[in-house]
């Protein structure tokens, strides 16, 4: 995925790091690394918005904040493909 301009890191990079960053494991310096990448990319940061709802899915699903990473995958490709069906035009 990439919404083809240049950045820093590589969007890839940022979606696998999106999970530290919204477990809060990531360093203060990656965090803002990646909240940089995501006000730059929107791709990314509608990815990031997915895995938002990953998290408040597994919530409200199992209890628990944290899934196991097989869960969370089948989760995020669920509601990736959502998404791809979703026409994305915005109102006006
Ligand atoms: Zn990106």
């Amino acid at each position: 995925m990439s919404c083809g301009d240049p950045h820093e890191i590589d969007c890839g990079q940022i979606l696998n790091e999106v999970y530290l960053y919204l477990d809060l494991e990531c360093s203060d310096d990656r965090r803002s690394v990646i909240k940089t990448h995501l006000d730059e990319c929107s791709p990314c940061l509608r990815e990031y918005g997915i895995e938002q709802e990953v998290k408040a899915l597994v919530a409200r699903c199992c209890g628990a904040d944290r899934a196991p990473l097989e869960l969370r995958d089948r989760l995020r490709a669920k509601i990736t493909a959502l998404v791809l069906e979703t026409p994305s035009r915005e109102l006006g």
